[in-house]
């Protein structure tokens, strides 16, 4: 068993295109553990996995491609407009990521760390951010999101507008952060949000 204390694990998110990947990666600059929400819900799913069995054994071997890996497109198609479905597939996943993630977190305190980021987009919606140790919002105006949607991502106006609309709002997640990162700015700007987050957690965890 290890004797070193569970690092504390902050909670980074935002909203689409809100800066959430630039701000992770000038964390993981200063030297931070970030933990990447995506990877470890891949990383659950893989062939071989316990989740992956039980995702087969519920929605069938059409849900899995020849090479044995998650088909996400017909499962995608399955759970869309079928809540118990999505609930099954949470169920199968949810914990796991969890667990996988606090095993992150556990290595990270052997080497030392004594706080990790956790970066996720569904924080606030999923309520996770009361079971966290903080959260940071990555926080930027509807037309800054707007605008780099249509540059990163070359959609319509109307589709950007629609992803945009279609989340929960900012001013939500907002009201529950323990620090807010303002990205309408320069990156230089942010950055030097980022290091002051940095500085004040280096100095209290
Ligand atoms: P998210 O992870 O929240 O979806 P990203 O960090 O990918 O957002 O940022 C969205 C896009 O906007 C990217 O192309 C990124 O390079 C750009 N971007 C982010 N922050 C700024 C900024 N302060 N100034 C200019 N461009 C930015």
């Amino acid at each position: 068993m290890s004797t070193e204390p569970l690092p504390r694990i902050i909670g980074l998110t935002g909203g689409i295109a809100s800066g959430k990947s630039t701000v992770s990666n000038m964390f993981r600059d200063l030297g931070v553990l970030v933990i990447d929400a995506d990877v470890v819900a891949r990383d659950v799913v893989r062939p071989g996995s316990e989740a992956l069995v039980d995702i087969q054994n519920e929605f069938g071997p059409e849900v899995i491609h020849e090479s044995g890996e998650l088909d996400r497109e017909a499962l995608g198609k399955i759970i869309f407009s079928n809540p118990a479905a999505r609930a099954k597939l949470n169920g199968f996943t949810h914990p796991r990521i969890a667990m996988e993630m606090l095993r992150h977190a556990t290595e990270a305190g052997k080497s030392g760390h004594t706080f990790v980021i956790y970066d996720a987009a569904l924080i606030v919606e999923n309520g996770l951010h009361h079971a966290l140790g903080g959260l940071i919002v990555v926080a930027a105006s509807p037309e800054s999101q707007l605008e780099r949607m249509l540059r990163r991502d070359g959609l319509a106006v109307e589709d950007a507008q629609k992803r945009i609309d279609a989340q929960l709002p900012l001013s939500k997640k907002i009201e529950v952060a323990d620090w807010v990162i303002h990205n309408d700015g320069t990156l230089d700007q942010t950055s030097s949000q980022v290091e002051a987050v940095f500085r004040e957690l280096r100095e209290n965890t």
